[in-house]
This record gives structure tokens, sequence and C-alpha cells, in this order.
């Protein structure tokens, strides 16, 4: 853990926010049955700073497959494109579940380039996806 100094105040605003939910995979606290991290949606490395707008909670892989970048590559057109920004965008506009729930596709290059980046259908993800479907605990009803 870097020594972020994040208050208890800012950590609570974030989970709030994040409907206790990573930001970016859309999995669950609850579901999941552990504390999520708050991530740094501009990484303190590139200046963002430890505020409320940019502040997130994202899942322990999330956040590491994130480590310091803010770009991604949209490989359908092989090109650059932002990270998603959880507090700037709404996760509806750049991705869409698709069979239910189990996957997760890009709608937009910034869509496919974080679906790239942080792995967002990664195998861990499915073999929990398939369980969280058929319990109905899956996918949330997320409107930020
Ligand atoms: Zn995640």
């Amino acid at each position: 853990m870097s020594h972020s100094a994040i208050s208890s105040a800012l950590r609570t605003e974030a989970a709030v926010y994040s409907r206790h939910c990573c930001c970016y995979c859309l999995s669950q606290e609850d579901v999941l049955g552990m504390s999520f991290t708050v991530d740094h949606i501009i990484p303190k490395s590139l200046g963002g700073e430890t505020t409320t707008e940019n502040l997130c909670l994202a899942c322990w892989d999330c956040n590491l497959l994130k480590q310091s970048r803010i770009m991604g590559i949209d490989e359908k057109i092989g090109e650059e494109a932002s990270l998603f920004h959880p507090r700037r965008q709404k996760w509806d506009d750049h991705f869409r579940w698709e069979r239910d729930g189990l996957l997760i596709a890009g709608l937009t290059p910034t869509g496919r380039a974080t679906i790239a980046a942080l792995r967002l259908n990664r195998p861990m993800l499915l073999r929990g996806r398939e369980r969280w479907i058929a319990a109905g605990w899956h996918p949330p009803q997320i409107t930020w």
C-alpha cells in the first residue's frame, strides 16, 4: 500500500459514490466479501490529487492492472485512447454487459482501451460472474 493518506472520510465518500462496486469491472464488495481499494483515477505520479473528484473504488486486481496509467490501446482501431474516468464519464456510455452479465463489451475507444488495459474479462472474473449470475447477484444496477 502506498502512504497516500486517504482520510477515512474520503474513503467512505468514494465507497458510497461507487455503490461499493469496482468502478471498472463493477464487481461488488458484498459479493466478493472484501473491501476494495481507493483508486486515484489520475495517478498521483501524473499529478492526480487526493480529492473527491479523483477517487473511486477499484477492486484489487483492476487497481494492480491499471498501474499508473491513464491511457490504453483500443485494439479495434490500433490507437491509444484515454482510460475510463469513473467520475467524469458514465459506465453505460462506454461499456455494456453481454451474455447476461458474463462479458463486458466496449462501446467506445475508451471502453475498449479500458477493457484491454484492466483485462475486464479476465478468466478469474468470468468464473466469478458465472456464479454471481446464477445466484441473481450480477450484474449490479449502476446508474452513475
Ligand atoms: Zn475491478
